[in-house]
């Protein structure tokens, strides 16, 4: 029989970086909701997926990788995933780096660069791992925050770059907030940042702003300039692909690809994942299908919430960020008793707020009647 150990055994060999993180929010889970509910079907919005699923030909793409496939490594430069890529951006491939999500690029990219006590900068309310994982490395993070209409704070964001930050992760649109920074707010971020850092742009909701002419694209934007930059992307949100984890980076130059090469994993990206990427990027159809129909319900949603007098920041994105004036802990409590989960957000200053992305039609429109109740309730 294995010895007892006490539960903290192993507490005096963790970095204290580490033991001092907090842990990743996923929220809630739904076997947990289902029970709580009684509830047979539980409508979740709280990770910002896809309701419209996968192009068909992703599914069958996975079940070939799988039937022919998982006994094998699979490839570990992903060179099919990365020229279709780099075909479809006329970059090339060289140029394109894999990750098991576009997250696991944002650890990689930490891991390369930086130093214990080197700045990092990014933004508030912002996405929890662009602190995480600079912080893993012994970073320090400044965080930008937006002004009170959730909009750019130019002289904010002048002075953060001019102490000159290692590390610039921008994600554009934002997470949480759904806001988006113009060509003209973006130029400025770039002609404010130092020679000696890096910027990060994270594009993980591109493809829902695209259809706005205002949004820039981070890869025509920083194409010519004359300092390290990487764009993010991924297949998870958009594409509809996040359970099979892939994301990929465009990077100013093949050195820093070659960088993250030699931190990641070298099978970072299993086969079902490669060849559904490869599926998923060649269906056009589908995408533009799911930016549309996405669109169409952000617009229906946001005014029917509007309408019952809640602030909802405007969305570029598939998830609204939503002022329900009461404690957000105890308005996702309150849903997830009605089968709905979302995202309570608990960064200081947004205590109210909670995330939600959307589903479909009919899953939506129980999303607003049970929100607008319980924000009717005991009003103050
Ligand atoms: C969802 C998301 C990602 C990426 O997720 P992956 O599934 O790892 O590709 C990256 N950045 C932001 C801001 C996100 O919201």
């Amino acid at each position: 029989m294995n010895p007892v150990l006490a539960p903290a055994a192993s507490a005096p060999l963790i970095r204290r970086e580490v033991a001092g993180l907090p842990g990743y929010d996923p929220g809630a889970d739904p076997d947990e909701v289902a029970a709580l509910s009684g509830s047979g079907r539980v409508i979740k919005l709280s990770n910002n997926e896809s309701p419209f699923g996968v192009s068909p030909t992703v599914a069958e793409a996975v079940r070939e990788a799988v039937t022919s496939g998982v006994s094998r490594y699979p490839d570990p430069m992903g060179k099919r995933l990365t020229e279709a890529v780099g075909e479809s951006l006329d970059v090339p491939a060289d140029r394109v780096v894999l990750g098991n999500g576009s997250e696991n690029i944002l650890e990689l990219l930490c891991q390369a660069v930086l130093d214990p006590g080197d700045l990092v900068v990014t933004q508030a309310p912002g996405f929890a791992l662009h602190e995480t994982f600079p912080r893993v490395m012994g970073a320090r993070v400044h965080k930008v925050p937006v002004t009170a209409e959730f909009g750019f704070d130019a002289d904010a964001w002048r002075d953060a770059l001019a102490a000159g930050p290692k590390l610039v992760f921008l994600a554009n649109p934002c997470n949480p907030t759904g806001a988006m920074l113009d060509a003209g707010e973006l130029a400025q971020i770039v002609a404010a940042l130092p020679e000696s850092s890096l910027l990060v742009l994270d594009e993980a909701y591109g493809e829902f702003a695209r259809t706005n002419p205002a949004y820039p694209d981070g890869l025509e934007a920083l194409r010519g300039l004359n300092r390290p930059w990487i764009v993010l992307r991924t297949f998870s949100k958009a594409y509809g692909l996040a359970g099979v984890r892939v994301g990929y980076g465009i990077a100013s130059d093949t050195a820093l690809v070659q960088a993250l090469d030699r931190v990641r994993t070298p099978y970072n990206v299993n086969q079902p994942a490669q060849a559904a990427a490869i599926a998923a990027l060649a269906d056009r159809t589908h995408l533009a299908d799911t930016v549309r129909r996405t669109a169409l319900e952000i617009a229906r949603v946001a005014d029917r919430l509007r309408e019952a007098g809640l602030r909802v920041v405007p969305s570029s994105t598939n998830f609204l960020f939503i002022d329900t004036g009461r404690r957000s802990d105890e308005v996702a409590q309150a849903l997830h008793r009605a089968g709905v989960i979302v995202k309570a957000w608990r960064e200081p200053g947004y205590e109210t707020y909670i995330r939600a992305s959307l589903s479909t039609p009919g899953d939506n429109d129980v999303f607003v009647r049970c929100l607008t109740e319980i924000c009717a309730k005991d009003k103050t």
